[in-house]
């Protein structure tokens, strides 16, 4: 029997990653990931692309594929086709990626933006499947996220709506990548996180009990990232538990707005750090509750994602169908 396979693609800054999908029985049948070399320029990420499709079409007939799903960093022009300025890419301004896919494998291909891409994984087969409108969440390296109203992807007239990770939450605070003060992200992001939790070990008085976190990173406080922390915070180290938190409570500030302007009552949480435990979601619930306003506050629920770093290549090749 003639089966309908899609390729999803999840364009990362370090790796790409892909998968066959049966959407249909909403299953990857397999996956593979390749090296993005993202710092060589668009023509070596082009050919990490045809590579990975190559390999993942190997083992199926040609004639059971309906398409291919890419979702890739950086604002997807309105086309769903032209990639622009993704971040962490050398030498990449604007580059019409689905059209060079399209010529070499002869597929309908379709690009959005990956936290977009993942947006809409989880609302078709993850935790969003219940919800016709929530906003998205992904929190990791960054802050990003995707708004789904009526179960479809809000791009915004220019393609670039989503860019959670840029409310500010303070105007006087930290100086942000993009160059504004006190985004969300420059609290919470990766790297933002990793030092000020580096300071707050430093400034710690001597006779406080030692963290977790010392003991994980072996002394060497450069090497603290959000993963660290949130083992620590397994392993019931206060100190770590804290640290996410307050990380949870300042997400909470941000949602809360987006959740005001967009009369949203659902937020639905992945990437990397959500990963760490039911004590980050309850700061956010937390956070978000006693700041929304009363007519949404009833029904405010933050949920954790299902799909973890799956959801972008079920996204992706899910947005073929969805054409
Ligand atoms: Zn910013």
């Amino acid at each position: 029997m003639k089966r309908n396979l899609t390729i999803g693609i999840d364009v990362g800054a370090t790796t790409i990653k892909g998968g066959v999908v049966d959407i249909v029985e909403s299953k990857i049948l397999s996956q593979q990931k390749v090296d993005t070399f993202a710092l060589r320029g668009p023509s070596a990420v082009l050919q990490q692309l045809n590579l990975i499709i190559k390999e993942l079409m190997l083992e199926y007939r040609y004639d059971e594929f309906t398409g291919i799903g890419i979702g890739a960093p950086g604002i997807v022009d309105n086309d769903n086709s032209t990639v622009k300025n993704p971040p962490n890419f050398t030498d990449w301004t604007e580059v019409n990626l689905g059209e060079v896919i399209k010529k070499e494998f002869n597929l309908p291909v379709v690009v959005e933006n990956d936290a977009n891409a993942a947006a809409l994984g989880e609302a078709k087969f993850g935790a969003g499947i219940d919800y016709q409108n929530f906003l998205f969440i992904i929190w990791g390296t960054g802050v990003g996220g995707g708004i789904i109203l009526d179960n479809k992807i809000y791009r915004g007239p220019f393609g670039g709506a989503g860019e959670i990770g840029h409310t500010t939450i303070d105007y006087n605070g930290p100086l942000c990548n993009c160059g504004n003060r006190g985004c969300i992200e420059s609290y919470i992001g990766q790297r933002y996180l990793s030092e000020r939790t580096r300071q707050k070990l430093e400034q710690l008085p001597k006779e406080a009990p030692q963290s977790k976190i010392i003991q994980l990173v072996k002394g060497n406080l450069g090497l603290i990232e959000p993963y660290i922390i949130s083992v620590a915070a397994e392993q019931g180290d206060p100190f770590a538990k804290e640290i996410l938190s307050e990380a949870g409570n300042l997400l909470g500030v941000a949602i809360a707005s987006i959740l005001n302007v967009l009369d949203l009552r659902i937020v639905v949480v992945g990437g990397g750090i959500s990963a760490a435990g039911e004590y980050v979601f309850n700061a956010i619930t937390k956070s978000v509750r006693s700041r929304v306003l009363t007519s949404i506050k009833p029904d405010v629920k933050v949920i954790p994602a299902k799909l973890g770093n799956t959801a972008g290549i079920f996204g992706a090749a899910s947005l073929v169908i969805n054409k």
